[in-house]
């Protein structure tokens, strides 16, 4: 991508891939790209036009005029279309139910993963850790570390619907199923590519995660400084 190294981190939602990927940039003095926010921040944005997001060609029309900026600063999320500030209302089950049909249309697919990796190369940072569904394999399949992360998918209901509360348990589980169908319809985020290494959490407590992804980052990164030293 550029010289900024990145750390690849795909995995479907309630695996931990956000709060985990969060602290490995804190650790680690590195940015943190949160990618599914630009996907729920246009479908946020189609809704507030009316939009029938499950239509691609009214979906592109809205994403003409799509002002996005999200911070990279893992202490410091905030995400804004135009002048607004859209963090938490990017998290609201109506656009998580919407976000997959933006999701699904190419020409945004491509659109966002322009901006990723501008973001990334502008991030002023010597690394940052980019999550999502299509980031081992598509956004950066060059990155020096790619680790898909999973957990079963009875443990990914139940920390989903202890993050959301204003709906419960079974409908979260239920929404989070039909996201999962959905989205893996477009992208495999439930299989490693070859050479991406898995990361299982569905054993694991937050900070064992945490520590399970830097110890793949640490091995990763010391092995491929090794290679480069002996000139292999
Ligand atoms: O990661 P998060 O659950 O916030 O992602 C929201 C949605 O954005 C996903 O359900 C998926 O439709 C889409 N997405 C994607 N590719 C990514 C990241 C997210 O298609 N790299």
């Amino acid at each position: 991508m550029t010289d900024v190294t990145v750390i690849a981190i795909d995995g479907p939602a309630g695996s931990g891939k956000s709060s985990v990927s969060k602290e490995v940039a804190r650790r680690l003095g590195f940015g943190y790209l949160d990618t599914g926010a630009a996907y729920r921040a246009l479908a946020w944005h189609a809704l507030q036009h009316g939009a029938d997001t499950s239509d691609a060609a009214v979906v592109l029309d809205v994403a003409g005029d799509f002002h996005y900026a999200i911070s990279l600063d893992p202490d410091s999320y905030w995400v804004r279309v135009g002048d607004t500030d859209v963090t938490a209302a990017i998290r609201e089950p109506e656009v998580s139910d919407a976000v997959s049909g933006v999701a699904r249309v190419p020409a945004v697919r491509q659109m966002v993963n322009a901006l990723f990796r501008s973001l990334v190369a502008e991030s002023g940072r010597p690394g940052v850790v980019v999550e999502g569904r299509d980031i081992t394999t598509v956004v950066a399949p060059d990155a020096p570390v790619r680790i898909l992360l999973t957990a079963a998918p009875e443990v990914r209901a139940a920390r989903r619907s202890a993050e959301v509360t204003t709906q419960d348990a079974a409908a979260v589980a239920a929404a989070l199923h039909r996201r999962d169908a959905s989205d893996s319809a477009v992208v495999d985020f439930l299989t490693a590519a070859p050479g991406v290494e898995v990361v299982d959490s569905t054993a694991l407590n937050f900070d064992e995660t945490v520590e399970a992804v830097l110890s793949v980052i640490e091995r990763t990164l010391s092995a491929q400084s090794e290679e480069a030293t002996h000139g292999r």
